[in-house]
């Protein structure tokens, strides 16, 4: 690039030049990254608070990148949001949960539910059950070892066609979790009107569990409302043993967070769920 004259150049040079092209490039790589096989999945156990034993796992999106490591989905979702990109790399995800869970049936950790981020986009897209179906197929995965984590996003609007695919994919023996529940949008009315097992407790409320009352007042309601509808209750971002004995004195059913394990590669999670016991 040629200067016209310092100041613009600068300007130029400083700012928009580097992060156009910066986000350019990033999308360019995220492309490549697909065929190059650079994705891997981060496996974060989920314990059942009564017994304390792991019974499932969420699937959580690395990026390893060739230059700058291993890369935390925030720093990539939002372009392949944007760019469309999070379909093929949300069918990746599917497909290898998928893939990993079953082998981790055939080496006798059997049992274990493995959760996986739906994307919105992905969920409004028809077909969803078309892409499990597969995924499961090919896998040879139990489907109900298999859980899907729904925002409320993509519950709010009661599209028919959702519903229906929801309806399908319980048929088939998939459950389906409302994750960051209670940081999306104030209409319960899905609650009653959509097949779901589980709700996850936004670890935002669970951070301020000891220090402020209206949290706990909060994570109290969310609780009881999940049983009420016949639902399982999970608190995600557990990190104290006071979080926890709150959380166990108010009835929620299973945790998951830093106190127990942060995401794990997958060698390391069968180690944890090993030392840890089931
Ligand atoms: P999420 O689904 O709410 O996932 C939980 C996030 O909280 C994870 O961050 C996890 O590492 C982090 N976390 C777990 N326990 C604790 C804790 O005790 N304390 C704190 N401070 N954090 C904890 P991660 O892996 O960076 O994922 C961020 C978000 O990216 C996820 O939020 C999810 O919305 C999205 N994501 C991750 N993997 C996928 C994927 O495969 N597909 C799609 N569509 N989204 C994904
Ligand atoms: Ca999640
Ligand atoms: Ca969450
Ligand atoms: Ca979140």
């Amino acid at each position: 690039a040629k200067s016209l004259g310092g100041g613009t150049w600068r300007f130029f040079a400083a700012d928009m030049r580097p992060r156009a092209s910066q986000t350019a490039h990033l999308e360019t790589e995220l492309r490549g990254a697909l065929s190059r096989q650079e994705f891997v999945l981060f496996y974060q156990p989920q314990v059942d608070l009564r017994s304390q034993k792991i019974v499932g796992a969420e699937a959580l999106l690395r990026w390893q990148h060739p230059q700058r490591g291993l890369l935390a989905p925030g720093s990539f979702l939002g372009l392949a949001e944007e760019t469309g990109l999070i379909l093929p790399i949300n069918e990746w995800v599917l497909n290898e949960a998928c893939r990993q869970g079953a082998a981790w049936e055939a080496i006798g950790l059997g049992d274990l539910r493995i959760a996986v981020n739906m994307s919105p986009i992905q969920f409004r897209r028809q077909g969803v059950e078309g892409l499990v179906k597969d995924a499961l197929r090919a896998s040879g995965m139990r489907p109900t070892s298999l859980e899907l984590e729904l925002t409320e996003g993509i519950l709010l609007g009661h599209d028919e066609q959702i519903v229906k695919q929801m309806h399908v994919l319980r048929s088939l023996g998939v459950t389906l979790s409302v994750d960051d529940f209670g940081t999306g949008y104030s209409s319960l009315s899905y609650l009653r009107s959509f097949p779901l097992h589980r709700l996850k407790i936004d670890r935002s409320f669970v951070q301020d569990l000891g220090s402020d009352p209206s949290a706990l007042a909060i994570v109290r309601t969310i609780i009881d409302l999940g049983h009420i509808l016949n639902l399982q209750v999970l608190a995600e971002g557990v990190e104290t043993e006071a979080q926890l004995s709150l959380l166990r004195l108010e009835g929620c059913d299973e945790v998951q967070g830093y106190h127990f394990s942060g995401p794990l590669p997958p060698d390391a999670f069968v180690a944890w769920v090993a030392r840890h016991g089931r």
